[in-house]
């Protein structure tokens, strides 16, 4: 009997860790359990995504704002990005149920931040200023300062022999370190404490794309086309030699990207549902065949 080999294009090899992360599935989980009960309204988003927010919306979810002064049930969920005690305490005290999912790992961070403030150090935190995480952990310490840049580091001027830097939990662990150092250097009279509250699932899927893209030339990157994690995600690729597309479904994928290709990356936004990346998955592994 003749051994038969179907000719495949090329190989699809998954990055080891990828997608949405424990803290943000746990929230979904909570404002689906709870809107079964009753009617809610979710403060931000739970995830960066259509598909997500249209699951939610079909179960009768309301989306609000953290900052807002009212919703439109009693009945509120804190995202698992977290809130300042501020915000949180305004909402329990307007009369809504709050029902807090905010990530532990999150809850790290502020904790983290909060002792760095008690033992008398001034409070820096690496992150996107605006951004929610970023929002809530310098909610309730009015002097604390952002810095998401070299640049934003080098405007620093501190008049304090103790500096405290925590990070928000999903920067690149790498630019962390680089931040700390500049904070370091300019003010070499001070006392620098860090704080590495980089999240574990963070570290892990930074670190996996490294692995991927040490194998592949081209990585596909699944994820909401308003999704910053993706993008970022896409771009890190970029940076570390690849090719690499961000799609949101099987239909964005093109024939065209995968020609003379032997091996393809796929990786996804931590806010990308997984039903979202089997989708994608299953059309690559038929295009891999040819089909
Ligand atoms: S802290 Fe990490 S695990 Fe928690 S929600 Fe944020 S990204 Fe996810």
């Amino acid at each position: 009997m003749m051994n038969v080999k179907l000719e495949t294009k090329f190989d699809v090899i998954e990055a080891s860790h990828y997608g949405m992360c424990f803290g943000v599935k746990a929230a979904i989980k909570a404002a689906e359990k709870l809107s079964a009960m009753r009617p809610v309204t979710v403060l931000g988003e739970l995830a960066h995504n259509a598909s997500v927010k249209r699951g939610l919306e079909s179960r009768g979810v309301s989306h609000g704002k953290l900052e807002a002064d009212s919703a439109v049930t009693k009945n509120v969920l804190i995202t698992a990005h977290g809130a300042s005690d501020k915000d949180r305490l305004r909402w329990k005290n307007q009369g809504y149920r709050v029902t807090d999912t905010t990530c532990p790992l999150v809850h790290k961070a502020h904790q983290a931040l909060a002792q760095l403030v008690l033992a008398g150090y001034v409070p820096i935190v690496i992150g996107k200023a605006g951004h929610v995480e970023v929002r809530g952990l310098v909610g309730d310490f009015p002097s604390a300062v952002i810095v998401q840049t070299l640049d934003d580091v080098a405007g620093l001027n501190l008049d304090t022999e103790k500096i405290g830097v925590i990070s928000q939990t999903t920067q690149q662990i790498t630019h962390v370190e680089v931040m700390v150092q500049a904070i370091r250097e300019r003010h070499p009279e001070a006392q620098v404490k860090f704080v590495d509250t980089v999240c574990k699932p963070t570290k892990e899927r930074q670190q996996a794309l490294l692995d991927l893209c040490s194998q592949v030339k081209l990585v596909i990157v699944v994820g909401g086309s308003n999704s910053n994690n993706t993008a970022q995600l896409a771009d890190k690729c970029r940076k570390l030699g690849c090719r690499a597309y961000h799609v949101q479904s099987p239909s964005d994928l093109k024939a065209a990207w995968f020609d003379n290709v032997e091996r393809v990356g796929l990786t996804a936004g931590t806010s990308t549902p997984q039903s979202d990346i089997s989708a994608v998955k299953r059309k690559l592994m038929k295009m891999s065949r040819g089909s």
